[in-house]
């Protein structure tokens, strides 16, 4: 690859685990920057501008939701969280509060690298504008320009509720969204108490976009945190 390196902090205070991460992130091209503490990862963030941020939610100092608070109100790049806990509201939190992605620990290098290049194309693909507005994914088209949904070349026909929620997942592919940014989003603000609707809605559309709605391809279920549209690689 002729691009620059990507460059990561990394806020975790865990040494062993911030050795590895630093290791493994330097061997497959990313140029880490390390903090072992909230207060260090802030000062970090603000002096390197780093591509992307990865931050483990118990530090030593601030709590790792108030890091992604004070790092929203002015850093606009992806936020990949590490929770050593089980607790699913843990997740939730820093999600609603910005983050971009997830993993729990212990998990395997592969897909954190896997969430990471997910996290980048992510990136890549604001910076560009994502300029024609058509999202295509294993044969599955979706054209925002012209409002058509296609699977396999035939026309799928979406009531407007419907398109909103599936614009609104396929418009941010790979990355998880909590039910309460998707009610928000596609019900508006009033409605983000009533998870009721969006299992109605995404239960009709699997329906219509899925060859089997039970196993799906493309609209994945994050259990107890939201949903996430599946990303190729
Ligand atoms: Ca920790």
């Amino acid at each position: 690859m002729a691009d620059p390196k990507a460059s990561v902090v990394l806020i975790e205070d865990d040494p062993q685990i911030r050795r590895f991460l630093v290791a493994a992130l330097e061997l497959h091209g990313y140029a880490p920057h390390e903090a072992a503490t909230a207060n260090e990862g802030l000062r970090l963030v603000t002096s390197r501008q780093p591509d992307l941020v990865i931050l483990d939610l118990g530090l030593p100092d601030l709590s790792g939701l108030d890091v992604i608070r004070r790092l929203r109100e002015w850093y606009t790049r992806p936020i990949l969280v590490l929770s050593a806990r089980t607790r699913e509201q843990d997740k939730v939190a820093a999600l609603d509060l910005g983050a971009d992605d997830y993993l729990t620990k212990p998990f395997g290098i592969d897909e954190l690298l896997a969430r990471l290049r997910v996290a980048l194309r992510h990136l890549a693909g604001q910076q560009a504008g994502d300029a024609d507005g058509r999202i295509e994914v294993d044969g599955l088209v979706i054209d925002a320009g012209a409002r058509r949904v296609l699977k396999h070349g035939a026309d799928v026909h979406l009531t407007p509720r419907e398109y909103r929620l599936l614009l609104a997942l396929a418009g941010q592919r790979g990355k998880v969204l909590t039910h309460r940014q998707l009610l928000r989003e596609v019900w508006g603000p009033s409605h983000v108490e009533s998870p009721q609707y969006l299992r109605i809605y995404m239960r009709a559309l699997r329906a219509k976009i899925e060859d089997d709605p039970t196993r799906p391809r493309w609209l994945l279920t994050e259990i107890g945190v939201g949903y996430r549209f599946a990303d190729a690689g």
